[in-house]
């Protein structure tokens, strides 16, 4: 029997989550527990149909995986290297796989994830709550349910996203930042829409145009009033270079870099090729917006509300304090299985 364990768990939603690519009432993802050495250590698999990812893809590519940290268990630096040069293993699992052996590193070391990585202590921005696609009255509603939050997230990408704007501003004043998820298909709309939502208190624009499409985005950042930046559009470090033309910024999510090592680096590369940075997440729990979270000094834009969206939060160590997610400074990740 291996000494790790793999389960899924079902993550139940406050409210329907629906963007312009469709609508989720529930998540299921694959949680990753190694018991090794007198330590605990945890990962998450936020997998996403919309990189390639299931259930059963995202397994395979755990049990492959973990073969490489079981030779070894004593070097989870070396693992997670490995584990990240692997051709055939899903970005999701790798991100389970690197954060689990960040975890068991901090762990050893006894050290905070962020301490390992040699992120920055810095008071992280406040936190964005998102609010998905909905009918005018529930948008309103969960407006209003959200206004302790400093800026808001509004998905875009609709037929109705004027309505959208509009419902939002009938009842807040908060800032906003909006996301298209590739949803205004020529750039003609997209510079249309992006000159009205620069009148209404919008910060930044995200993926306003299908991925890809870096000529007509470049095409677009000579003439936006607002910032636009890439999420769709940027995995890891590699795309980097040639985004750096056509965006201003980059949404940075470890599951789809592969990891918080990863994600590190981006954050440094992005820096290095004059790029603004947000970091970003799944719907995930609190287990994979903590490995987030630890990088969340470092960075100009934070949206770590995942785990905010869910009715109930599978794993502890996070707190939300005024508007800011925080983790805490016990070694490792700081999470906790609710329960285990
Ligand atoms: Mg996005």
């Amino acid at each position: 029997m291996p000494d790790y364990q793999l389960f899924t768990q079902r993550l139940e939603l406050t409210n329907p989550w629906t963007i312009s690519r469709g609508t989720a009432a529930f998540k299921e993802y694959t949680y990753l527990k190694w018991e090794t050495g007198g330590h605990t250590a945890w990962g998450e698999a936020a997998h996403n149909s919309r990189y390639g990812e299931s259930l059963e893809s995202v397994r395979a590519g755990l049990e492959a995986g973990m073969a490489l940290p079981l030779e070894c268990p004593e070097d989870p630096a070396g693992a997670a290297a490995r584990i990240f040069a692997e051709p055939g293993i899903p970005r999701s699992a790798k991100a389970a796989l690197d954060m689990m052996l960040l975890d068991l590193e901090g762990k050893q070391r006894g050290l905070s994830a962020r301490a390992v990585l040699g992120a920055p202590e810095t008071v992280p921005p406040v936190t964005s709550f998102s609010i998905g696609i909905d009918d005018l009255e529930t948008i309103r509603a969960k407006v209003l349910a959200a206004k302790d939050y400093d800026v808001l997230k509004i998905k875009l990408g609709t037929d109705y996203d004027a309505e959208i704007i509009q419902a939002v501003r009938s009842v807040s004043s908060q800032r906003l930042r909006v996301d298209a998820n590739e949803g205004w298909k020529d750039k003609e709309t997209a510079l249309e829409q992006i000159g009205w939502l620069a009148g209404q208190n919008v910060e930044l624009i995200e993926q306003p145009m299908p991925a890809g499409r870096l000529e007509e985005v470049a095409w677009l950042r000579e003439r936006s009033p607002l910032p636009i930046f890439a999420d769709e559009d940027v995995l890891d470090s590699a795309d980097i270079p040639h985004l750096a033309a056509a965006y201003h910024g980059i949404n940075i999510k470890l599951m789809k870099a592969g990891g918080p090592r990863e994600a590190w680096r981006m954050i440094q590369l992005a820096r290095a090729h004059g790029l603004q940075i947000m970091l970003g997440c799944m719907i995930e729990s609190s287990c994979g917006i903590s490995a987030a979270a630890h990088l969340s000094g470092a960075v100009d834009f934070v949206d770590l509300d995942g785990h905010l969206l869910l009715a109930s939060d599978p794993f502890s160590g996070l707190r939300l304090e005024v508007g800011r997610v925080q983790t805490n400074e016990r070694p490792g990740l700081g999470v906790e299985l609710v329960g285990d």
